[in-house]
């Protein structure tokens, strides 16, 4: 039964972390590209650009699904 229930929560978390659109996302500031009530983001990984007015990073990968 444990094993079971193991393997359950395993594949949740897999289900979790293995989607493309976060997958190897790195939001940075970018303070230069920023205005009052917009802040510039871009990803440290593809360098997909974004801006957000809730002064938090965007929550997933711009970048189309690159090749791998
Ligand atoms: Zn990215």
């Amino acid at each position: 039964m444990f094993i079971v229930v193991g393997l359950v929560i395993a594949f949740i978390l897999v289900a979790i972390y293995a989607r493309p659109a976060m997958r190897n996302c790195r939001w940075r500031e970018d303070r230069a590209a920023s205005r009052p009530g917009q802040t510039a983001y871009r990803c440290a990984f593809c360098g997909a650009r974004a801006t957000t007015a809730t002064g938090k990073p965007p929550v997933a990968c711009l970048k189309p699904q690159a090749p791998d």
